[in-house]
């Protein structure tokens, strides 16, 4: 089968690899939608914090956010399996250990993640083969597309959940990149004022056109008291400024990495009564999220600007924007192409 394989940074290929076969307790998918996310760009210029920490190595096989249907199971895994249109978690804990005992295999410190961590190969291929205990099952309604913007959405969905914002609540969202509007949307679902910090006029242009009316620059932002502040950007100096802006009692969100360390001065956490929350995976949200699709609360297709095949996933790394794609910050890629 074909798969997409990085090699060294700056450096991929599509490669005829061998089918994977459903071990004990897998199941083999056949791939029908992969988002291309900022974690894989991150792998593709070598910036990613796992490569210098041992938790990965090229040549890797990229892709975590997946849509598919189970075309083979494993030992000890039920037929009724075959058929079913699936996503899965990207957390693969060990299953074993006093965190995943206590619910929370997404810090595992033994998991491998899907195409990013522990060698695990992921999605960006013709077939993929994952645990059973990690899918979820798709239902009617949630397409290919959506299906495979479940991880980034139940990453969203865990934000706007510990901002804790419903109807008459401010929120103010940095960052209008996928996860960024994928908080904003789940965050107007939730019946709350969405406001929208960005940098660039065509990020904020996009936005707009989602219906968000709230779209500043720091330079335009107006003095309002903003109940929850989310920081889904990548600035240094945001993380602070989150915690100047919000209301004392609020919230502040931080599910953004920024490339060097941010410094917050948590005398301001204590005095103006903020909660601070950092929020890594989408793990305890996945089911949430296909339940919010399914049920058209949230839609999220408009955010995918093109969806190309495999022999496509180098330019899209390399921040080549394909040809004839739409304004959106996310692009999918049908293995099948
Ligand atoms: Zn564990």
């Amino acid at each position: 089968m074909r798969a997409f394989v990085l090699t060294a940074p700056g450096e991929a290929e599509v490669r005829e690899v061998p089918v994977p076969v459903a071990g004990p307790g897998e199941v083999v998918v056949g791939v029908e939608r992969v988002g291309v996310c900022g974690t894989d760009v991150e792998f593709f210029t070598g910036e990613m914090a796992y490569l210098h920490q041992g938790h990965a190595a090229y040549p890797m096989r990229l892709g975590h956010e997946w849509a598919g249907t189970v075309l083979a199971v494993g030992e000890g895994v039920p037929a009724t399996w075959l058929g079913r249109r699936v996503t899965g978690d990207t957390m693969l804990g060990d299953g074993r250990c006093r965190r995943c005992l206590r619910g929370r295999q997404h810090v595992c410190e033994n998991r491998q993640e899907v195409g990013i961590r522990g060698g695990r190969p992921g999605a960006l291929a013709e077939r993929l083969a994952v645990p059973v205990s990690s899918l979820h099952v798709l239902p009617g309604k949630v397409d290919a597309t959506l299906g495979a913007l479940v991880e980034p959405g139940g990453n969203a969905l865990r934000a706007v959940r510990a901002a804790a914002v419903g109807p008459g609540d401010r929120v103010l969202v940095m960052g209008p990149g996928t996860i960024g509007l994928l908080v904003a949307m789940f965050a107007r679902a939730e019946g709350a004022e969405v406001h929208l910090l960005g940098v660039t006029a065509g990020s904020l242009e996009f936005a707009s056109a989602l219906g968000f009316e709230h779209v500043w620059t720091e330079e335009t932002l107006p003095e309002l008291p903003f109940d929850a502040v989310v920081d889904a950007a990548n600035a240094p100096h945001l993380p602070a400024l989150a915690v100047e802006l919000v209301e004392p009692g609020g919230r502040v969100v931080y599910i953004g990495l920024a490339g060097s360390p941010s410094v917050v001065d948590t005398r301001s956490l204590v005095l103006k009564d903020v909660a601070a929350v950092g929020v890594l995976s989408a793990s305890p949200e996945l089911g949430d999220t296909i339940a919010a699709y399914a049920g058209g609360l949230v839609d999220p297709r408009p955010l995918v600007a093109a969806t190309v095949g495999l022999g496509e996933i180098g330019a899209v790394l390399a921040g080549r924007r394909s040809e004839g794609a739409g304004r959106g910050p996310k692009i999918h890629v049908d293995p099948a192409r």
